[in-house]
C-alpha cells in the first residue's frame, strides 16, 4: 500500500537572480515613476485661493476629495463608477492586445516585490549567496543579514502605510501629531494593517499572493486570443529535433548544432534563475507567468553572449509562433477601444460641464398645494443648494415658466455659500392659474450669482393646483 500524500506542499522557496536588459530598465522606470508619484503627491502643495493648499487631499470629515483643481463630491459617485468601468475595460484592452502587462509592470504586489527583493539582494547578495544563506544554520551572519533584511522590509512598509494615512488630511499636520502621539486612532490603526500586509505580501507571501490569491491569474485566459502577445518560448528554435543540449564539445557552433539537430536553446537554465514566480517558461504558458519579461532579457543575454540572434524567448502571439502574422486590429480590440474612448469623453464632458452649484429641488407634499385667502394658489418647495466652485458665490433664486407667479424665500436675504458649503432653503410660490389650466405645469428654478461669475442656470420643477 502506498504511503498516504500530504494535501499541502511547503512552500519552495525562490530566490531569483538578477538580471540587466530593456525590459528590466522599463520596470525599474515605472517603479521609480510609480514610487515617486506615491510618496511625493501628499506632499505637494497648490495654490488655492480657498480650501486645503494639498495638491491632493481626500477631506472625509468635509466629505470633498481634492484633486488639483478638481472637488470631488459624494454627489459625484457616478464618476467613480465611470473610473472603474474605465479601469475594467482598459484591462480587458490591454490583456487581449498585451497579455499580462498589467501583472509584470504596473500591480502594487510587482512593484512593492521588486522593492523588498532589491533590499534583500544589497543585504545577503546575489542568488547563489542567498541560496547558501538559506540553507546554512542559524549563526550571526545569518541573524544579521535576515535581521537587517527584514528591518529594511518593515521599514520600507511603514513608510508606503504611514504615506497613505497623509493623502486623508494635510500631510504636515498629521506628520507632527501621527509622531508625537496625538493622531486620530484611525491613523495608527490604518498605518499599523498597512504596514503588516504590506510587509507579509512584498515580504513572505511574494508569487504566492499571483498564484493563490489573485483572481486576475485565473481568468486571464479568457481575455487571451491566438493574437495575444505573452511571453512565450521558441519550441522549434530552442529545441531543433534532438532536443536542447548544453554547449559542449562539437555543440558550441551554431551550424553545429543545426547538423546535429539540436536546437539554440544551451539549458543554462538563467531563464529559470530570474524568474520572481520561479517557473520555467520553457513548458509553455503558465498561469504563474506574470509576463514580466525578466526571461526574455536573461535569454537576450546568453544569445548575445552566444553570438546568435536575440528572441529564443520573446513576446510573441499564438498565431506568430504557428508560422502566421499577428493582427493587433481585431474586433474584440476595436470594441474595446471604441467604448473607453466613449467613457473617456463622457467622463470629461461631465467634468467639464458640471453647474457650479449641485441643486435638488423637493415639492412639499403635505399639502401638495395650498389655497389663498385671495384665491391664489401656493406650492412650497425645499432647494438643497450646495457650491461645487473653489469660490464663494452669493445665490440668486429667481423663477421661469410660470407667468405672473411670485416667489417668496421667507427670512432668507442673502444665500451665501463658501467652496463646499451646502444649504436648505424653503421657498413658496404663488400663483393664479387659468381657470380649467393643467396641473401640474412645468416651471424652472433660476440659479445665478450676484457678482455674475456663473452662468445662470435652470433646474426644472412643477407646479400644482389640482
Ligand atoms: S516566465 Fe518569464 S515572464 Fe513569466 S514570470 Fe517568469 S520571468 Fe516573468
Ligand atoms: S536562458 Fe535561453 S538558453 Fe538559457 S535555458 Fe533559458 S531558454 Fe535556454
Amino acid at each position: 500500500m502506498s504511503e498516504p500524500q500530504p494535501l499541502y506542499q511547503a512552500r519552495i522557496p525562490i530566490h531569483p537572480r538578477s538580471v540587466k536588459g530593456r525590459f528590466r530598465n522599463l520596470k525599474t522606470g515605472i517603479l521609480l515613476l510609480a514610487y515617486a508619484v506615491y510618496f511625493v503627491l501628499p506632499w505637494m502643495r497648490w495654490d488655492r485661493e480657498y480650501g486645503p493648499n494639498q495638491a491632493v487631499l481626500f477631506d472625509i470629515p468635509g466629505r470633498q476629495f481634492h484633486i488639483f483643481d478638481l472637488v470631488v463630491y459624494p454627489q459625484d459617485i457616478f464618476w467613480l463608477a465611470g473610473l472603474l468601468m474605465l479601469a475594467a475595460l482598459l484591462l480587458f484592452f490591454v490583456t487581449g492586445v498585451l497579455g499580462r502587462v498589467f501583472c509584470g509592470y504596473f500591480c502594487f504586489q510587482t512593484l512593492w516585490t521588486d522593492v523588498f527583493q532589491f533590499v534583500e539582494r544589497k543585504i545577503q547578495g546575489e542568488r547563489p549567496a542567498r541560496v547558501r544563506l538559506s540553507k546554512q544554520p542559524w549563526n550571526a551572519e545569518k541573524v544579521l543579514k535576515l535581521g537587517t533584511t527584514h528591518a529594511l522590509w518593515l521599514l520600507v512598509a511603514f513608510a508606503t502605510a504611514f504615506t497613505f494615512v497623509l493623502y486623508w488630511g494635510n500631510a504636515p499636520t498629521i506628520t507632527a501629531q501621527f509622531f508625537t502621539g496625538e493622531a486620530v486612532a484611525a491613523a495608527y490603526i490604518t498605518a499599523g494593517i498597512l504596514t503588516a500586509t504590506t510587509y507579509i505580501a512584498a515580504g513572505l507571501a511574494r508569487e504566492q499572493v499571483c498564484t493563490f490569491i489573485c483572481p486576475y491569474a485565473r481568468f486571464q485566459s479568457v481575455m487571451f486570443d491566438q493574437d495575444t502577445l505573452i511571453v512565450s518560448y521558441d519550441q522549434e528554435r530552442g529545441e531543433g529535433n534532438a532536443g536542447r543540449a548544453k554547449p559542449l564539445k562539437n555543440l558550441q557552433q551554431r551550424e553545429d548544432r543545426q547538423a546535429a539537430g539540436v536546437g539554440d536553446c544551451i539549458d543554462c537554465g538563467y531563464c529559470v534563475q530570474v524568474c520572481p514566480t520561479g517557473i520555467d517558461i520553457r513548458d509553455g504558458l503558465q498561469y504563474q507567468c506574470i509576463h514580466c519579461a525578466l526571461c526574455v532579457d536573461a535569454c537576450d543575454t546568453i544569445m548575445d553572449k552566444q553570438g546568435w540572434p536575440r528572441g529564443l524567448i520573446r513576446y510573441s502571439s499564438e498565431r506568430e509562433l504557428e508560422g502566421g502574422k499577428t493582427r493587433f486590429l481585431k474586433g474584440k480590440s476595436i470594441g474595446y477601444g471604441v467604448a473607453i474612448l466613449v467613457i473617456i469623453g463622457a467622463l470629461a464632458f461631465s467634468i467639464l460641464q458640471r453647474p457650479p452649484a449641485d441643486v435638488h429641488v423637493n415639492q412639499v407634499r403635505q399639502p401638495l398645494f395650498v389655497q389663498m385667502s385671495d384665491g391664489w394658489i401656493q406650492n412650497r418647495y425645499e432647494i438643497g443648494l450646495n457650491n461645487v466652485t473653489d469660490q464663494p458665490l452669493e445665490f440668486e433664486i429667481g423663477i421661469a415658466g410660470l407667468e405672473g407667479a411670485e416667489l417668496d424665500l421667507g427670512q432668507v436675504e442673502e444665500i451665501r455659500l463658501d467652496p463646499g458649503q451646502r444649504l436648505t432653503v424653503l421657498a413658496r410660490v404663488r400663483h393664479d392659474p387659468a381657470p380649467g389650466s393643467d396641473s401640474p405645469k412645468q416651471f424652472s428654478f433660476v440659479i445665478s450669482d450676484r457678482q455674475g461669475r456663473i452662468e445662470p442656470f435652470e433646474t426644472g420643477s412643477q407646479f400644482s393646483h389640482r
